[in-house]
């Protein structure tokens, strides 16, 4: 049988949920702070050097992904507007308006060829003409760009647009060079690999309690019945049947059939509901109820090992409750009780067919009332 409670206890589940939360958090905030650093590096050395043609390292290479991160973000900033890099394999980054990757035909582009042709550290400037790409901003402007290498190897093309009428002594311009870290610190794996494991927990953690919410659903469906939301008969089950147990008690509605014939069967279903639900309400914690047929209920009595609770009286209470029942549009009915009151060792199914004869002693009697199961009873029966 599947055990719910272990699975998804607060120890198994949502401590390590809460925990790999945290440390994510806690990674993510750190790698953020990374990023933001270098930006402000690159920006402060942009800032240092007032003239055209500084070059001025810009991104880190780390792995692709953050590098494109960088460079967004870079880009994103207002204080570098119009920047583009073009990679050799014909896609751009920029940060113009028209849109922030894509890609272009590197033949067709006369900067992009100029600037190959060049070395590292020179550059092409084209002339003055008017920029017609954004037409709300029609601006003059030099195009900028310069080849970039990584290790002797061309790598792409930096290009910039410059607004004529922008350049005074104050203006940074910002070029795009390639930066490589010598080797990544320890840090940053320590940090990158704890973060992916984070990640990975995190999303594991949260697909099991998505997993045992929508198991457990299922499993309380079929396990309950419908109508009454009480135990189903099929999951009865005698191996739970021990030392706390105290007595099987049968419940069957009287002349429950008359109900249904002469008000209805949606009458009989409210009838039915009322009384399950008027068990639920007086039975204690421990004890636990099935829908064990149309209109019979069974209620095992449980408590401590060595309580010896006084079931007569709980099941007479039981009975005037249900005959207090005052539903609009559901006639008044009674119920008769039959229980036999378990000892260890006794045999499970033998222990069901006393209670249910001390029943059908109750209705034998007269109906509204709780029988006690004793031999006589079965010899009765017999006779
Ligand atoms: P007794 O006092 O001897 O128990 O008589 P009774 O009429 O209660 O017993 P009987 O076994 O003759 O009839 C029970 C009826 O309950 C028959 C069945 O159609 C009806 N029944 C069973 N399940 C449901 C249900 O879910 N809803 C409704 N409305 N009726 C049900
Ligand atoms: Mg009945
Ligand atoms: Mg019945």
């Amino acid at each position: 049988m599947f055990d719910f409670k272990s699975v998804f206890s607060f120890k198994k589940t949502y401590i390590p949920l809460i925990l790999s939360g945290f440390f994510t958090v806690l990674v993510l905030q750190n790698e953020y702070q990374n990023i933001q650093s270098a930006i402000k590096f690159a920006f402060d050395r942009v800032k240092s050097n007032r003239e055209i043609n500084q070059l001025f390292i810009t991104y880190s290479r780390t792995i692709s992904l953050q590098r494109d991160r960088f460079i967004e973000q870079v880009y994103e900033s207002d204080v570098f507007h119009g920047l583009n890099f073009a990679f050799e394999d014909g896609t751009v980054i920029t940060n113009s308006d028209i849109d922030k990757h894509s890609t272009f035909d590197r033949r067709g582009r006369a900067w992009y060829v100029c600037a190959k042709k060049k070395k590292q550290g020179e550059y092409c400037v084209t002339d003055v003409y008017l920029d017609v790409l954004t037409p709300s901003r029609l601006r003059h402007v030099i195009t900028f760009s310069y080849p970039v290498y990584e290790d002797g190897k061309f790598l792409g093309v930096g290009v910039s647009d410059i607004n004529v009428d922008a350049l005074n002594a104050d203006t940074h311009f910002m070029k795009l060079e390639y930066y490589r870290r010598e080797k990544p610190s320890m840090d940053f794996y320590v940090m990158n690999i704890t973060a992916c494991f984070f990640m990975i927990f995190l999303v594991l953690c949260i697909l099991r309690v998505l997993f045992f919410v929508l198991v457990d659903k299922v499993f309380t469906q079929s396990r309950h019945d419908l109508l009454t939301g009480l135990k189903r008969r099929e999951h009865f089950s005698s191996d739970k049947i021990d030392a706390r147990t105290k007595a099987f008690c049968f419940l069957d509605i009287d002349h429950f059939k008359s109900i249904n014939d002469t008000y209805g069967h949606d009458v009989g279903d409210k009838a039915i509901k009322s009384f399950s639900d008027c068990i639920r309400n007086s039975i204690r914690a421990e004890d636990v109820v099935f829908r064990w047929g149309g209109e019979e209920f069974l209620i095992l009595v449980r408590g401590k090992k060595d309580e010896k609770p006084d079931v007569p009286s709980m099941m007479t209470r039981l009975c005037e409750q249900v005959e207090a029942i005052n539903i609009k549009g559901v006639p008044k009915f009674t119920v008769s009780v039959g229980f036999y009151e378990y000892r260890v060792g006794d045999d499970v199914d033998l222990c069901i067919k006393n209670a249910d004869i001390a029943l059908y002693k109750a209705k034998r009697s007269g109906r509204n009332r709780v029988i006690r199961y004793d031999s006589s009873l079965a010899m009765d029966t017999l006779g």
